[in-house]
């Protein structure tokens, strides 16, 4: 043990309980690594030929799936219009939001007629577009864009990490156009969410950090003033403690970022929320004030889960490939003890399928104990199984993934149960 606390540290240090709590932590950390368990569970893969772009498998992009209608929901709730903008853009419109400036090193180009375009690395300037492409009035606003916004940023090779670093990701991005007033009301609108949302998948411990002007920046110091005011208050009034960041907000504006802890109490950086004094206006964003007057909004960037490459990866850790039940790409397995009850078992998994479940079967004539232990190391939430005597009750035997016995119950109940384990989005064993 002092070994590898020596190669981590260079030195042996702390109370022997402090260190067997860390090494109880690495220990945890190396069998719950996201990319071992991606291939264990057949959820992604990563190709030679596409460094840092995921290949997801069907069970991968099932949950994948699972989240991205959750999220749509969650805008839809939420006050959120979701929008949808190019991949591929010309690069003067980069060198107006600032961009090329600034992101150049990290961008891929690519041309045709003449004309060089890049590849987008962020979904703002898009939503700019669509804030534009219409005359807006002070009533339009706060207008709320999201978007699952697929990027493409280069990274140093060294940099990358399984999915959680990659070169091609979505992201749950969306933008809040709206007035100076509106700022704090947005900040403690979007608080909310992310107390509410994040328990869902696992999460219940945030820390908040607020991060404030740095030396190099644009706009006028009150308006610095405000914006990080309304941040502050927006966390005070929730009773929130946080950490102040001096210098560490971005060159447009302040930003609170929000951090998880995961099930071995490592933080996870997910949500972000940045106020922005500056794209609106190199790209002409304008709305009609009260007093008829033009003027530029103030741009809210914000994300939640971050990119959903990166979430994923954090949940695979979190759970230790072990989803719970609404998230699980296949959520059951119906296995037959002998071929008399092959016909029973597919009538189990397509009654529950039918109901909107994801079941699997497996009818292979194989010993019934196999089966168990393949399954099991396949992490699915539930296994249910049919033998003669299941059959001739119309029940079915069920045995979760702790390999607990929960006895024989009708289809009937099992739907009951699935459905309010699903509706509590609760972990299951
Ligand atoms: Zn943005």
């Amino acid at each position: 043990k002092n070994e590898m606390l020596q190669r981590i540290y260079g030195t042996a240090w702390g109370k022997k309980e402090d260190q067997d709590a860390y090494l109880h932590m690495l220990e945890e950390a190396e069998k719950g690594d996201h990319r071992r368990l991606g291939r264990q569970l057949d959820l992604f893969h990563l190709e030679g030929d596409a460094p840092g772009r995921v290949c997801w498998h069907p069970k991968g992009w099932a949950a994948w799936q699972q989240i991205e209608q959750y999220m749509r929901g969650v805008y839809r709730d939420n006050g959120y219009q979701e929008v949808r903008c190019p991949q591929i853009l010309d690069v003067s419109l980069w060198e107006r939001s600032g961009h090329w400036e600034n992101f150049r090193e990290n961008m891929y180009l690519t041309s045709s007629d003449n004309r060089t375009y890049a590849v987008k690395p962020m979904n703002c300037p898009g939503h700019v577009q669509i804030f534009n492409s219409d005359l807006r009035s002070y009533r339009d606003l706060p207008l709320r864009y999201g978007e699952f916004g697929s990027c493409h940023r280069f990274e140093a090779s060294g940099a990358m990490h399984g999915i959680m670093r990659v070169r091609a990701f979505t992201q749950d991005d969306g933008h809040i156009f709206c007035t100076e007033d509106q700022i704090q009301a947005e900040v403690a609108r979007y608080i909310d969410l992310l107390i509410k949302l994040y328990p869902d998948f696992g999460f219940s411990e945030i820390s908040y950090k607020l991060s404030t002007r740095p030396a190099k920046r644009v706009g006028a110091d009150e308006v610095w003033d405000k914006a990080e005011k309304a941040l502050a208050e927006a966390l005070d009034a929730k009773g929130l403690k946080w950490t102040l960041m001096p210098g560490e907000g971005a060159f447009y504006g302040p930003k609170i970022e929000f951090t998880l802890f995961d099930a071995i109490g490592r933080p996870w950086q997910c949500g972000t929320m940045q106020v922005d004094f500056s794209m609106p206006a190199r790209l002409g964003a304008e709305y009609v004030a009260e007093d008829n007057s033009r003027r530029v909004p103030v741009m809210l960037h914000r994300a939640i889960l971050g990119s959903f490459e990166r979430f994923i990866g954090v949940l695979i850790e979190n759970y230790a490939g072990a989803l719970p039940l609404w998230l699980a790409p296949v959520q059951a397995v119906a296995m037959s003890i002998t071929d008399a009850q092959a016909d029973y078992a597919q009538n189990v998994a397509n009654a529950l399928n039918q109901v909107g479940f994801r079941v699997q079967t497996d009818l292979r004539n194989e010993k019934i104990s196999y089966k168990i232990r393949e399954h099991s190391l396949q992490k699915l939430p539930y296994q249910l199984i049919v033998g003669e005597k299941e059959r001739a009750a119309s029940t079915v035997a069920m045995r979760n993934r702790k390999g607990e016995d929960l006895g024989a119950m009708p289809l009937a109940a099992i739907v009951e149960r699935f459905q309010a384990e699903v509706h509590s989005r609760s972990r299951t064993a």
